[in-house]
């Protein structure tokens, strides 16, 4: 599969489906906690970067393995490929988009998004100056511009919104105050708070619990359905929809896998799990005493 990996269990969308809209690492963002490393190819311009036909037809064989959502997210920000609304718009399955809402002040960006079922923005800063150091975003970005276009997008979509602030300690974690305020203000379902757990690129911490329940009380202040999303996904991956080692494998280039996870991916194909670390492209990291998977 080129374009489709997965299901893959997620946090807010149980069996979710992946699919990849965009070349690797090509994002308006470089976001300091991007578990993909840095953009190589940072832009705003929409594009169609592959067969749209192509696509569509990998999700629809891959249906079978019946996922809660086809989700697109990947490797890059899937609201750049300009075939995103035909695509989802042929998509006979519930469908959800995960955006880092850089480029929902345009209008075709916000009709494309119309066709899902569940969209992710995410949000994690309201002042320019923290904007432009967690996100490094692409120099024709502004906040005010990119806090308007999700404010108008959350209020003329029908679907489930479900808005993500990652808290990364140093960076927004002073400014959740604010960042409550402005969130207070936009329509949404729900607010799923996180913080850097799966090991990121970058040299980076995650806040520790005491400041994570002191930011709950914070959003609770301002009356916001807010949810600390836990790292460790309560529901695991379904290795029997893969026919070959080297298709699961895959999943470990958008999606690091736990220890106890590549120990039952290995008994699933009936290897050990030296045979799997000693595969070209897998390595691993240690992050806060765990073992997590990578392929590259
Ligand atoms: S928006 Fe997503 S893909 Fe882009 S840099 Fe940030 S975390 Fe990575």
């Amino acid at each position: 599969m080129k374009y489709v990996y997965g299901p893959v269990p997620s946090r807010r969308l149980g069996k979710s489906l992946g699919v990849n809209l965009t070349p690797f690492k090509t994002c308006s963002y470089s976001c300091i906690y991007c578990q993909l490393g840095r953009t190589t190819f940072k832009t705003v311009e929409r594009k169609s970067f592959f067969k749209k036909e192509e696509i569509l037809e990998e999700i629809s064989k891959s249906l079978k393995s019946n996922p809660d959502y086809v989700t697109f997210a990947g490797e890059g920000e899937p609201t750049l490929n300009s075939d995103l609304g035909w695509i989802l718009e042929r998509i006979n399955h519930d469908t959800a988009v995960i955006t880092n809402s850089s480029l929902l002040w345009r209008k075709d960006v916000r009709e494309d998004l119309m066709q899902a079922d569940a969209c992710l923005p995410s949000i994690d800063a309201v002042t320019e100056k923290t904007f432009k150091r967690i996100n490094r975003s692409h120099p024709s970005l502004e906040i005010e511009k990119v806090l308007d276009g999700l404010k108008e997008f959350c209020d003329e979509f029908d679907g489930t919104i479900m808005l993500e602030i990652m808290i990364v300690k140093g960076y927004n974690d002073e400014e959740v105050e604010k960042i409550a305020e402005v969130v207070g203000e936009i329509k949404k379902d729900k607010v799923h708070i996180l913080t850097p757990i799966r090991p990121p690129a970058s040299k980076i911490e995650g806040v520790d619990a005491r400041k994570m329940i002191e930011i709950l009380s914070i959003f609770d202040a301002y009356k916001i359905p807010v949810e600390i999303v836990d790292f460790l996904e309560s529901n695991d991956f379904d290795f029997s929809s893969f026919s070959s080692l080297k298709d699961a494998i895959k999943i470990m280039r958008r999606h690091p896998m736990r220890e106890e996870q590549v120990k039952k991916l290995a008994e699933h194909f009936e290897v050990s799990l030296k045979e799997i670390e000693e595969i070209n492209g897998i390595f691993y990291k240690k992050f806060k005493g765990k073992k997590y998977y990578y392929y590259l």
